[in-house]
């Protein structure tokens, strides 16, 4: 019989923190897909000789955020050490990196699972560094921009504790959110402030070692995380139900021909020659300080899921809207607006997403749409108010979300308002009785189906917009006035 294989996963996150100022430096922490290149930089983050690093204590702050909302234990006392590599993006030619004393460790992160229910996934370190400088290669050459190099960049690094790609999936988004909602990074992996790094082994299902693995790197965005993934789990069962073996090696991901292709066989440890910075005191983080950062972090996905939870939302619905901090914030803000909570949760889960979606538009991109959370909120209370129809609201929503503008002022150019109104409505339903005596006759005689003839001319007698539950009320009640009249 053949074998069966699982995955084993291990996700490096490597999170830029938004500071206002670098790691060990004066200069601004800027968007380095905007930036004037090489704009943004000092002797100390261009590694000059002879320059002294100095700790920035809102990085170590941040990182503690991100620490303890992972659950983590903060160490009383953590270190930089000198990680030894050569790159030209790297002009110190070494990185200072927190190596045998990380500032958080032994932490987790409950996943949400598929079915509705979670996994806890063990985080084993969030360790502190600084961020390199980028090379781009353009034609036959290659250029650098060190505005980047010095950022501080907060590695998070799980246990193998992941099973599928929809597992590292889930994990990576969790983890966006949690970074999103401590406002320490925007989690725009287009721009590269959050990147991916899957290790990914297989082994016979039921067994628990851990077979060596492939890392790969440069994941840069979740899809591509999902797919390197499966690409490579594939890989790696082929080969061994070929009686192969894998390499330990760094593999990147080729977009182009879908496949992982190997770049390097993995360095040792040693290779990077670690050893204390010298440069740098260690880093002290007092009991003092460790509790009033976790008694100020904000509410995090988990409990705002369980809050919405509270207002009336499926598991389902507060899972969905929770999953990115924009969407969340959309929706609290349709609500403080006045509009019902189940029924904003359902206009943006069926109506919002599948716009976006049409239109290829992520969903932290909600604020550019033109159906803000205020304009939503007040469709939903002309609804609510029996101005217009549900199905009328669709339409209204179509318009708003293509062109923008204001409900009101939509239903009001389009005559979309229905008469909700009783007493026009009477007198024409008592006009249209008036002129169908049979009709009358059979339903007082019993024939209750005769309404809904008459139901269609009244509708037709008022025109575009009539209140269909309206309308029923008053005829039937006329009708049976005429019954027992
Ligand atoms: P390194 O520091 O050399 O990258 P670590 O032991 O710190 O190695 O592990 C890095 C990542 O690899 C972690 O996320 C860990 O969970 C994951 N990992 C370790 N062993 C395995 C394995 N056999 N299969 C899959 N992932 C693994
Ligand atoms: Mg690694
Ligand atoms: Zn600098």
């Amino acid at each position: 019989m053949a074998t069966a294989y699982e995955a084993v996963i291990g996700l490096e996150v490597h999170a830029e923190l938004e500071t206002h100022s670098k790691m060990f430096c004066g200069c601004a922490v800027v968007d380095s897909t905007t930036a004037a290149p090489n704009t943004v930089v000092c002797p100390v983050c261009l590694g000059m000789p002879g320059m002294l690093p100095v700790i920035n204590r809102r990085a170590i702050e941040y990182a503690m955020t991100v620490g303890l909302a992972l659950h983590c234990h903060i160490a009383p006392v953590s270190q930089f050490a000198r990680k030894s590599y050569f790159y030209p993006d790297l002009p110190k030619g070494y990185q200072i990196s927190q190596y045998g004393l990380p500032l958080s460790l032994k932490g987790y992160l409950d996943i949400d699972l598929t079915d509705g229910g979670s996994k806890r996934i063990g985080v084993r370190r969030a360790h502190l560094e600084e961020d390199t400088g980028k090379s781009m290669h353009v034609g036959g050459t290659s250029l650098i921009d060190f505005n980047r190099s010095g950022v501080p960049l907060l590695e998070i690094v799980s246990e193998p504790d992941l099973r599928t790609p929809e597992e590292a999936e889930n994990y990576a988004r969790k983890l966006r959110a949690i970074l999103q909602y401590l406002g320490v990074n925007n989690g725009d992996m287009s721009k590269g402030v959050l990147r991916f790094e899957a290790n990914i082994s297989v082994r016979p299902v039921g067994s628990n070692e851990l077979r060596t693995r492939t890392e790969i790197k440069n994941l840069n965005s979740i899809r591509i995380l999902v797919k390197a993934s499966e690409y490579e789990i594939s890989r790696q069962i082929r080969i061994y139900e070929q009686g192969g073996s894998i390499q330990q090696a760094t593999l990147g991901w080729d977009d182009v021909r879908q496949v992982t292709v190997i770049q390097r066989v993995k360095e040792n440890e040693d290779d990077y020659r670690y050893f204390p910075e010298p440069d740098l005191p260690l880093v002290e983080v007092g009991r003092e300080w460790v509790d009033q950062v976790q008694s100020s972090l904000p509410e995090l996905p988990d409990a705002k899921r369980e809050r919405l939870i509270g207002l009336g939302l499926s598991h389902y619905e507060a899972t969905v809207l929770v999953a990115e901090q924009a969407i969340s914030q959309y929706f609290e803000a349709a609500v403080s607006a006045g509009a019902e909570p189940k029924k904003v949760a359902n206009w943006v889960i069926n109506d919002l997403f599948r716009r976006m979606n049409g239109a290829g538009l992520e969903r932290d991109a909600v604020a550019q749409t033109h159906v803000t959370p205020e304009r939503l909120a007040a469709l939903i209370k002309l609804i609510d108010a029996g101005t217009i129809s549900t199905n009328a609201a669709r339409s209204v929503f179509q318009t708003m979300y293509d062109d923008g503008g204001d409900p009101a002022a939509i239903v009001a150019a389009r005559g979309l308002a229905q008469v909700s109104d009783e007493g026009p409505i009477r007198e024409k339903v008592r006009a249209v009785l008036d002129a169908s005596p049979t009709e009358v006759a059979r339903y007082a005689a019993g024939e209750e189906k005769v309404a809904k003839l008459l139901m269609g001319t009244v509708m037709h007698a008022i025109g575009k917009g009539g209140n269909p539950q309206v309308v029923q009320k008053v005829l039937i009640a006329e009708l049976d006035a005429r019954k027992a009249g």
